[in-house]
């Protein structure tokens, strides 16, 4: 009786959150709209939108005309009433986002400051945080709090950043970097935020292997939209997979990691560091640029293939470099179909949502998904 109980609870809080997603996925929706979308009877979806506006999450915005009959009413979301800071800690820079409700970007800055384990540096970023939350006017009723998402391997309890060979640290607690943060705050590793952010607002999340190709190489595995991290919490790892035997050596000491083949370095070592300056040679056909990114693709789409015939899933690539790879899908889909056994093409190839700032638009919208399974 009591787990029946249980269960209705479950059922009508579930309703209330699919009310709530089906809502901040549009403009807005009518009446008859949102019924029909949530399979629910209107009394039911009526009494969540009741609920959702007394909770200052959606408004009623007049009426949809209608043919005949009575007015079907119209209801919107309110985005801004609940906001979410994302912090993206890197080896030279400090990202931040303002992530909206609906997980639309509200805000961005990033910061050159290079990392260090010394307690200005802690500071620094919480002054950071105070000035960028207020010059968009969020005050603590609105803010939900911060996601600060880092590149290394983190303790199961998010209290302890294991290591990090990127920051150059080890042990490292992460109250840290919320020391001087005056708002709750969690922590993640960057691909696995980056991940996290492909599936986020999905009712029925599927399985996705996610392709971070940053200035490192990271990634991330969900499992119908669960991060899947290993018994050593170092899964996904794609980095440091052995993509060439004996090859070029990486950043971790090793030989022959993906990670020396497919990192943004690998293309902005000709660049000083400037990835839109790379692609901008590319797209004028500069040859050294041409011959570099050939390369990179032929390593790329092998490490691609590799992970579709492990994880038999969708592949998408994000980090820095996934976000200009949509204007090269033909090539790339082709190359890739080219590896494949068993597919003539290679449509589970994907491109990522967020073009910038994944890893920090993950790490706010877990705090934003926090708060609505808590409705
Ligand atoms: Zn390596």
């Amino acid at each position: 009786m009591k787990e029946q109980r249980a269960s209705s609870r479950d059922i009508k809080k579930n309703n209330r959150i699919r009310t709530l997603r089906c809502i901040l996925r549009c403009d807005r929706i009518s009446q008859p709209e949102l019924a029909s979308i949530l399979q629910n009877s209107w009394p039911t979806v009526l009494q969540n939108v009741r609920e959702l506006i007394e909770m200052g999450l959606v408004q009623e915005v007049g009426e949809f005309a209608s043919t005949g009959g009575r007015k079907a009413r119209a209801f919107a979301p309110v985005r801004e009433a609940k906001m979410a800071v994302g912090i993206e800690i890197t080896q030279n820079h400090i990202g931040m986002v303002l992530a909206d409700l609906s997980g639309q970007l509200a805000g961005y800055e990033r910061r050159k400051t290079e990392f260090s384990t010394d307690e200005e540096y802690s500071r620094q970023l919480g002054e950071m945080v105070a000035e960028f939350t207020a010059r968009f006017g969020i005050n603590s009723e609105k803010l939900l709090g911060c996601g600060i998402a880092l590149p290394g391997i983190l303790d199961m309890s998010g209290e302890t950043l294991v290591v990090s060979q990127v920051l150059g640290t080890e042990n490292l607690p992460t109250a840290f970097f919320s020391r001087h943060i005056p708002f709750p705050c969690l922590f993640v590793n960057d691909a696995s935020a980056a991940g996290l952010a492909e599936v986020w607002g999905e009712d029925a999340p599927g399985n996705v292997v996610y392709l971070s190709l940053s200035n490192s190489v990271g990634g991330a595995i969900l499992n119908s939209g669960e991060l899947y991290e290993g018994d050593h919490l170092r899964a996904a790892e794609f980095g440091h997979m052995t993509l060439v035997m004996d090859g070029k050596t990486c950043y971790c000491g090793k030989r022959g990691c993906l990670d020396a083949y497919c990192s943004a370095k690998v293309l902005t070592e000709h660049t000083d560091g400037n990835l839109e300056q790379f692609f901008e040679l590319l797209r004028n056909n500069d040859p050294a640029a041409t011959a570099v990114w050939e390369e990179y693709l032929r390593y790329l789409t092998t490490a691609v293939n590799n992970l579709r015939m492990a994880f038999d899933c969708p592949i998408i690539a994000g980090g820095y470099v996934g976000g200009y790879l949509e204007e090269y899908g033909d090539k790339i889909r082709q190359l890739l179909s080219g590896r494949n056994t068993f597919e003539p093409n290679a449509e589970y190839f994907r491109f990522c949502r967020y073009k910038r700032e994944a890893s920090a638009m993950g790490a706010a919208l877990m705090q934003i998904e926090r708060f609505i399974q808590e409705l």
